[in-house]
């Protein structure tokens, strides 16, 4: 599912997928589209189908 999140380096708007047969906790590393920095990307699955997703620096 695709999910719209604020790049935490940038604050560009990107829209990410997660992939709901990943698991109800995923945990994972993603390069921005725009700045090319890692984030490490940590989504829930609060309902079926429904992710909340956080994103933070590598560098935190
Ligand atoms: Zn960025």
């Amino acid at each position: 599912m695709d999910i719209e999140i604020e790049c935490p380096y940038c604050g560009e708007l990107v829209t990410i997928f997660v992939d709901p047969s990943g698991g109800e906790s995923q945990t994972y590393v993603e390069d921005c589209p725009a700045c090319c920095r890692p984030w490490t990307i940590h989504a829930v699955e609060e309902e079926p189908g429904g992710f909340a997703v956080g994103v933070a620096r590598q560098d935190e």
